[in-house]
């Protein structure tokens, strides 16, 4: 195995590679996707620079631990590298969650067979030139082209792959789980949600707003991430009713190569279809559409493109289907609340758990609803605030073990411990 000064070495190279190319990385992943060149070139692109950046440190810093047994004897425990393992990713966040799963899996001494998404694959294909140029070893990363149930599945089945880290829709993970658990593989599963943000009438209101409305439509709402459920308190329901709408119709539905574009075009028919039929479906299950809800058609360059204006429902009960299943697209739901436990069960209805937002100023407020909340992220007066060093991943349908910090590299490592009778 390379030693861990030399994997840093190769990871940091492809860092400046990354950076080097951040342009024409951030354009290729606007035009393959949908999303904006601006959210491409912010996020997505620098977060997988940070990605390597982050995970090549991690390996200078791994220790192994060791246990006295009193009297009696001392233990170490070794922890060595998988193996082969198998990295499968999804198309709305296509570079930025590619590289999550790559960087703690070489960092952590692994070969990799990975698959990007088949709708997005561009940006894979250019980073495995980056790899080349940066000198990391032939076979040390494989990347694979080609649909779920043809490509996907023969990693997940394959004998010699130990360990399958996965992030993707709930369903497919599912399918998965059902192949690699009677093999034993270790899996991280990171699947869909269906996120809360929960606004008191104590909270700092413009602050809140602003986030809100990030929150639920960046990146066109394909983030699994994104607070499409939107709770808050009655007293401030109707100010934020009009306050809210009045700032999401501004929102500029355009070509995602234009600067001033918020909203770019959604990453497939297939996908656009999806998200057109639940506002559908809030309509018969008797929403009030408030601003939105509505397919937008550009001229020119765009003129084959799916876009959707930035919709946002009031009138829907906390446990309809619109309320319940996951979206992915510029789509939210408003509804009011009168007390904490009442917005409690409202958030923890749905199976998914992957993240929440709470907005207010009361200190203990916050601390209890966090506690009581049932998601694997709370976000306290912000959204999408990310440390990679913490753990990331969601409870209930939401998957499936954590990303994020030294627990990453863990995943891609077997522990041995070893008695030594004193
Ligand atoms: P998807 O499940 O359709 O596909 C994800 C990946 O799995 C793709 O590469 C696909 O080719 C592959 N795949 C499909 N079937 C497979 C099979 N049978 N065996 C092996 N691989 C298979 O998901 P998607 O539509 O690309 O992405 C959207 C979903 O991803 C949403 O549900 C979203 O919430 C979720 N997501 C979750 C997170 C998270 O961190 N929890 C992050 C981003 C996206």
């Amino acid at each position: 195995m390379t030693p861990a000064d030399e994997r840093f070495e190769i990871l940091m190279r492809l860092v400046g590679l990354i950076e080097r190319d951040l342009e024409s990385l951030a354009l290729a992943e606007s035009v393959d996707n949908g999303k904006t060149v601006a959210i491409a070139k912010r996020l997505d692109i620098p977060r997988a620079a940070s990605n390597f950046r982050f995970y090549a440190t991690a390996a200078m810093h791994t220790f192994d631990e060791s246990h006295e047994t009193t009297g009696q004897a001392i233990n170490y425990t070794l922890r060595h590298p998988l193996g082969v393992v198998g990295c499968i990713s999804p198309w709305n966040l296509p570079l930025y969650l590619f590289t999550w799963k790559i960087a703690p899996a070489i960092a952590a001494g692994c070969t990799v067979v990975a698959k990007p998404s088949e709708v997005t694959p561009m940006t894979a294909y250019l980073f495995s030139k980056l790899c080349i140029e940066a000198g990391l070893p032939a076979g040390v990363l494989n990347i694979v082209h080609g649909t779920g149930p043809k490509v996907g599945s023969a990693i997940v089945s394959h004998k010699d792959v130990k360990a399958i880290s996965f992030t993707g829709g709930t369903k497919t993970g599912e399918s998965i789980a059902r192949v690699a658990a009677p093999m034993f593989k270790k899996l991280s599963l990171e699947l869909g949600g269906k996120n809360p943000n929960i606004i008191f009438a104590d909270c700092n209101y413009d602050e809140m707003l602003a986030e809100t409305r990030r929150a639920a439509f960046a990146n066109q709402g394909e983030i699994c991430l994104c607070g499409s459920r939107i709770f808050v308190e009655r007293p401030i329901y109707e100010q934020f009713k009009r306050d809210f709408v009045e700032q999401v119709s501004t929102l500029k539905v355009g070509d995602p190569l234009e600067a001033d574009t918020d909203v770019g075009a959604i990453v497939s028919k297939q996908h656009f279809d999806k998200i057109m039929s639940y506002i559908e479906l809030a309509r018969a299950e008797g929403g009030t559409i408030l601003t939105g809800g509505e397919q937008v058609h550009l001229d020119g360059r765009c003129s084959d493109g799916w876009f959707v204006e930035p919709t946002i429902i009031e009138g829907l009960s906390y446990d309809c289907r619109t309320n319940q299943e996951e979206i992915f697209g510029p789509v939210a739901t408003i509804m009011p609340f009168d007390t904490e436990d009442e917005v409690l069960a409202y958030a923890n209805s749905v199976r998914y758990g992957l993240s929440s937002t709470i907005w207010t100023e009361n200190l203990s407020r916050a601390h209890r609803m966090a506690a009581k909340i049932e998601t694997g992220i709370v976000w306290i007066n912000c959204w999408l605030l990310r440390d990679l060093r913490t753990p990331f991943g969601g409870m209930k349908n939401s998957g499936v073990g954590r990303e994020g910090g030294f627990e990453a590299l863990k995943f891609f490592t077997e522990e041995k411990n070893v008695c030594v009778k004193l």
